[in-house]
């Protein structure tokens, strides 16, 4: 018999229990993970406390290239506990193979040697002015951390996108309190257990978990010793932290929700397109904050490119990750839920289905979790629900168009502007159409590329602010500008 997994949260260098614990459930099958342990108040204030104390020690004291050879051994160590990061991101999730070996673990490791190496290469500004006495003055820009940075993620890409945040903080001399989503706390888990391998100073790295509401979520936003939060989740929930973090005056950095567009051009290499739009509509269940939503086809080729996305959509192989298949279960029974809703929605609103619509049924254990199927829709209005809200889960609806004009209209006719995927082969009118899109990032004849050097954000109710490269490096830190008079 395997004994009970508990996950702990880690504070000043130590595993700390509390008094309350939740189930981490796998939405494969709905058997339990692990037992995790609630952080209360009282909690979150000490690892505040651990993390405002560590700023001035050891850590706040140590240079530059110190602390970025320190950020490149957490992630070899993250390279060493590979497999350990895998099996724990997929126990969470339940995803692909594929996706957690290929994309969530590495770029987990890779975040902090972006940022490490990012952060040892900036130098200080200088500006030499004049003055009347003609002795002149200098200025220097001196980036001091911000302080103790509260990072709070969801769980479609728990350590990518935990990582994303915390390597930044801590690559220009923060210290961070971290909250994974409740449904994903293992591998951040395994992440202090790594800055612990690599001698972390105590208090740098603190690891709470819970919830939002009332829970670690809430209290690491209100703390009075929090000088800044960054968070990527919802944008419902990202309007209650503003309004939480307004009351000490806090810097937000966030990344929210999405309801991106695709545009498939009739002179678009056809199969790039398709399997372009295979991987951003069905990608991770379908849980990308970036996936195609609303997928828009110029008519010559519309009805060629439903039925092609349809028979792609059907080889889709669903099951557990084990037995190698392409795409696992939502997130949890509540997510689950939420997207069945979606599904009868679009019935109500008079939707066409083309493939999909309802649940795949294994006759075994796999019934107990929240698999879902791959699900395509047709003919509803730009004004359909379906089209307007994030339904976060493996679909799409897709519309055929006849102008250029009316395209971009249709995709930018949307609360959100995260992302936008164009798909042609005329490179003017790639040009033409990508800048008029009001979003954060746009691909031309590709989706989910990344060049972790370029910002990265949404615009509307997608996000505040930018992350990625030198943007993370500013937000998470404040210029001091010393002027010096000769
Ligand atoms: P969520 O907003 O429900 O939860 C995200 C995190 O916030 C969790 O850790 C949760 O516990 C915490 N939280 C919830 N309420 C809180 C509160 N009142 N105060 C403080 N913390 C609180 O989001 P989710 O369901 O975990 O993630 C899916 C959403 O994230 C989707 O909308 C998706 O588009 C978005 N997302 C955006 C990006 C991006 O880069 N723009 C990336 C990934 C996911």
């Amino acid at each position: 018999m395997t004994s009970l997994k508990i996950i702990k949260n880690y504070i000043n260098g130590e595993f700390v229990d509390s008094e309350n614990y939740f189930d981490d459930i796998s939405p494969v099958d709905g058997t339990l993970v692990a037992k995790v342990s609630e952080a209360d108040e009282i909690i979150v204030d000490n690892a505040v406390q651990a993390a405002k104390n560590a700023l001035h020690g050891e850590w706040g004291a140590m240079s530059q290239k110190d602390r970025s050879e320190m950020l490149n051994k957490v992630a070899d160590e993250i390279e060493q506990r590979f497999d350990d990061f895998v099996a724990a991101e997929i126990a969470d999730t339940g995803k692909a193979h594929a996706q957690v070996k290929n994309i969530d673990i590495p770029r987990g490791a890779a975040n902090f040697r972006f940022f490490a190496d990012l952060a040892a290469s900036q130098n200080e500004q200088s500006f030499k002015m004049d003055t009347p006495d003609g002795k002149g003055a200098t200025n220097i820009i001196v980036n001091k951390p911000i302080g103790v940075v509260s990072v709070i993620s969801p769980w479609n890409l728990p350590l990518l996108l935990m990582t994303w945040k915390v390597a930044p903080v801590l690559a220009v001399g923060n210290t961070v309190v971290v909250k994974p989503s409740e449904e994903t706390p293992s591998t951040a888990t395994l992440l202090a257990e790594v800055m612990d391998t690599v001698g972390m100073p105590k208090g740098v790295f603190n690891l709470l978990h819970g919830f939002g509401p009332n829970s670690a979520g809430e209290f690491m936003v209100a703390n009075k010793d929090v000088d800044a939060i960054t968070f990527t989740g919802e944008s419902s929930t990202g309007s209650t932290i503003m309004k939480n973090a307004a009351v000490g005056l806090k810097p937000v950095s966030f990344e929210l929700g999405g309801k991106n567009a695709a545009i498939i051009f009739a002179d678009a290499d056809f199969d790039a397109a398709l399997a372009g739009t295979v991987r951003s509509a069905f990608s991770n269940c379908g849980q990308v904050c970036l996936c195609s939503e609303r997928v828009y086809v110029e008519r010559a080729i519309f009805d060629k490119f439903v039925s092609a996305l349809k028979e792609k959509a059907e080889a889709i192989k669903i099951g557990r990750p084990e037995d190698d298949a392409d795409m696992g279960p939502l997130i949890s029974k509540e997510h689950k839920d939420k997207v069945l809703g979606y599904f009868s929605l679009a019935l109500e609103e008079g939707a066409t289905v083309i493939t999909g619509g309802s649940v795949p049924e294994f006759g075994d254990e796999r019934d107990n979790g929240a698999f879902i199927k791959p699900t395509i829709w047709t003919g509803l209005s730009e004004e359909a629900r379906i089209i307007k809200e994030e339904i976060f889960g493996p679909v799409c609806h897709i519309s055929p168009f006849d102008q250029e004009d009316e395209v971009i209209a249709k995709a930018n006719d949307s609360e959100y502007g995260l992302a936008a995927a164009i798909w042609t082969t005329d490179m003017d009118k790639a040009n033409r159409v990508a800048r008029q899109m009001e979003v954060g990032i746009c691909w031309v004849n590709d989706w989910f590329l990344r060049d972790l050097r370029t910002p990265f954000g949404g615009v509307k109710l997608s996000g505040i602010g930018r992350e990625g490269g030198i943007h993370s490096l500013e937000f998470y830190s404040e210029p001091l500008t010393i002027c010096i008079k000769e």
